[in-house]
């Protein structure tokens, strides 16, 4: 069963992040912009508007201007865009829905920044650690009769090839890799995936060290740290709760956090070899994604090319499936990135109007929580199989103890259990003492109370892992309401409280305004009169100026669209060329000899030269492959000149030019024995034979 919600649109953020200092040097001689503090970039963060500002354009030009649901300009603290964006999605994934947010952008933009940040200091902790934090908070506040499982996954995909980062052999050899499933209860799914059940904010962050130090990074010219893979940590929480009907349901939120891997051009990247070869990968993935958001965004275009990649795969329900999306394009500011960042807001533009179709995920098949409420249900029954079993060797005839594994009960059959030892012990201490019984009937009974005694301790090593099990099992579940980690005070509480009321407020303020602009263009249009012929000509005229600078506008985007498309298409048959070059090299300097011919010559030789060398007849053949042409490998013969003088007198010291010896080492190429002699061994027997036999054929010939 499943609540069906309205469909929404991916909610797209922009974050521009400061200039660094590289960027602030070459921007010192740059006219700075007011606002933009040597950028390209302005924004308004009250109307949620980016500016963007061509460097290279002619004075005049119009800037181009995009909306977007929110803004962060460069003074943005992590905290804004936490409280704003991503809040509300995470709320709505414990309420059962499945939520995304993934960072797009340009290599070295920040978009680790924004999903991980510096874990060690809370102002700059990023999205991912807010977010452990604000789930497990929320689940400790949440209402008692509700209970929760939260399990986390890691993954990344590097060239193209999903890779576990929980799993410990993740850098084997071969490296494992993970295949996409899909079933129409939980969409597409990775299978075999890792995924650890965490109590708390401890543990998962715990989940993510490992992941990380398992992440694939590498250095470029443009980020120290660039991540060479597109990862993704998955938080699926299951929340049990009474419904109407009085019945336990289940509701399951998954949440995708995403941080892609930039997209690069090789050319400012410079890189090579290994990272070349990533980049051409991380390049076509995240052209897939943009082809995906353009058919999304395209409506009347009826496929969508989700197969293309498997990050797309991936995400397919995140874009127009069954999934809140938000989208945070982080923007560089400096003038060197102008097209890659026109290039970022366009897809950002453009995601904006993708539909997805969220609903809450309610009563799943696959469940885990419910398979954990069944497994303690069974461990449970049979622990109290156990407890009242005890009981009943107490007091046969009472009523059967069915205390639900209360800490009394336990401690009742525990001291019960120790009373049977001790009688059991007197007993045979009194069997051993009786001098009336005879040696072997005295054994018969020893043995049988230590038999029992066995039993006794076997039964209790059963139920003491029974218990431990039962506990371990109970302890995965959180209950809330209870204090799972230092309950925060109620003054923060209500801090946090008076925080989400004013992001939201100031969400309602800019739609509103972003409304009020929309609808201003339009009305006034609408409600104009005029008085006079003349009033109308000049609001005419102001209307057609108006029109002419959107025309404008549209002939230059066509033209930046155009450009934009043959930049990539050389870019990529830069990178083509580029690799093209590097396997033919590869090719080469796996080719170390000179390659033999089949049948073990150093050329090939016709069989029509082969008879006619064994019959003799025939001059023109008898010098076939009597030269060994090897590759020289040996690195070339240098001799220094300064210490000839100094280690010898000038009497015994070589010429300069006397490097017989060098010569004699590195000289490789060089006659075979003569034609006339026997040759190397050869495959083909006949040939030999032929050799051997004008071996000695020849001299008596020549005399
Ligand atoms: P990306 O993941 O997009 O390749 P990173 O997140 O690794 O880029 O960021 C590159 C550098 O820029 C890092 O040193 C990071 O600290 C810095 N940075 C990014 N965004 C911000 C920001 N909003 N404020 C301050 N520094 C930032
Ligand atoms: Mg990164």
């Amino acid at each position: 069963m499943s609540k069906v919600k309205s469909s929404e649109t991916v909610k797209v953020v922009i974050r521009c992040r400061p200039l660094n200092r590289k960027e602030e040097a070459a921007a010192a001689g740059v006219t700075r912009t007011p606002g933009g503090e040597g950028g390209i970039v302005e924004m308004d963060v009250r109307l949620g508007q980016v500016v963007l500002r061509n460097p290279r354009a002619p004075p005049g030009e119009p800037r181009k201007t995009f909306t977007f649901d929110s803004v962060y300009d460069p003074s943005s603290k992590q905290r804004d865009l936490y409280d704003e964006t991503v809040r509300p999605l995470i709320d709505s994934v414990l309420d059962g829905f499945n939520g995304t947010i993934f960072a797009y952008g340009q290599t070295g933009t920040g978009k680790t920044y924004t999903m991980q940040g510096a874990w060690l200091e809370p102002e700059k902790r990023g999205v991912i650690p807010n977010a452990f934090e604000h789930v497990f908070t929320q689940i400790s506040r949440s209402a008692a009769d509700r209970q929760y499982l939260v399990r986390a996954s890691y993954l990344e995909i590097y060239r193209e090839e999903i890779r576990d980062l929980l799993d410990p052999n993740v850098h084997a050899h071969p490296p494992r890799t993970l295949e996409l499933r899909e079933s129409p209860e939980s969409g597409v799914y990775v299978r075999d995936l890792t995924a650890c059940v965490c109590k708390s904010i401890k543990e998962i962050e715990e989940v993510m060290n490992v992941g990380n130090q398992a992440r694939s990074v590498g250095a470029t010219d443009m980020n120290k740290h660039s991540s060479r893979s597109h990862t993704l940590f998955l938080i699926t929480v299951e929340c049990s709760l009474p419904g109407p009907d009085g019945r336990q349901h289940i509701r399951v939120g998954r949440l995708n956090l995403v941080d892609l891997a930039g997209s690069e051009r090789q050319a400012k990247t410079g890189v090579h070899g290994e990272r070349l070869k990533e980049a051409a990968k991380i390049n076509l993935s995240l052209s897939a994604l943009g082809n995906v958001i353009s058919a999304l965004a395209d409506r009347r275009s009826g496929h969508v090319p989700y197969r293309d990649s498997k990050l797309t795969r991936l995400l397919q329900d995140s874009l127009g499936g069954n999934a809140k999306t938000v989208m945070v394009a982080t923007l560089g500011p400096a003038p060197q990135h102008y097209e890659e960042t026109l290039t970022t807001l366009r897809y950002a533009n453009r995601a904006k109007n993708i539909q997805n179709q969220p609903r809450v995920n309610e009563d799943p098949k696959d469940a885990l929580l419910r398979e954990f409420q069944r497994e303690i249900a069974r461990l449970r029954a049979q622990l109290n199989h156990r407890k009242g079993r005890g009981k009943h060797r107490k007091a046969e005839g009472e009523e059967g103890w069915d205390g639900e594994g209360d800490e009394e009960g336990e401690e009742e059959v525990e001291k019960e259990r120790t009373l049977q030892e001790e009688r059991l012990e007197e007993e045979k201490e009194a069997i051993r003492e009786d001098g009336s019984l005879l040696v072997e009937e005295k054994q018969r009974l020893l043995g049988e109370k230590e038999r029992m005694m066995g039993d006794l301790r076997k039964e209790r090593d059963a139920t003491e892992q029974l218990t431990a099990k039962y506990k371990a099992m109970e302890s995965k579940l959180l209950v809330g309401g209870k204090n799972i980690m230092d309950h925060t005070n109620e003054q923060q509480k209500t801090l946090e409280i008076r925080r989400q009321e004013i992001a939201e407020q100031s969400r309602r303020e800019r739609e509103m305004q972003q409304q009020v602009m929309v609808q201003d263009e339009e009305t006034l249009e609408l409600r104009e009169t005029f008085s006079s012929l003349q009033q109308e000509v000049e609001a005419k005229t102001k209307k057609l100026k108006k029109l002419y600078a959107k025309l404008q506008c549209v002939k230059a985007e066509i033209q930046d669209i155009n450009d934009e498309h043959v930049r990539s298409r050389q870019e990529l048959e830069q990178t083509q060329n580029q690799l093209t070059r590097e396997l033919r090299f590869n090719r080469f300097s796996q080719m170390k000899k000179r390659p033999a011919s089949a049948v073990g010559y150093k050329r090939p030789i016709s069989q029509y030269a082969r008879v006619a060398l064994a019959m003799g007849a025939h001059s023109r053949y008898r010098a076939e492959n009597i030269m060994f042409l090897e590759l020289d490998m040996t690195p070339p013969t240098t001799v220094s000149l300064d210490h000839w003088p100094s280690e010898a007198g000038p009497h015994c010291s070589p010429s300069p030019t006397d490097n017989g010896p060098y010569r004699q080492r590195a000289a490789r190429v060089r006659m075979s024995r003569s034609w006339c002699q026997i040759p190397r061994a050869i495959t083909s027997s006949t040939s030999t034979v032929s050799l051997a036999t004008h071996s000695t054929a020849t001299p008596t010939a020549a005399q």
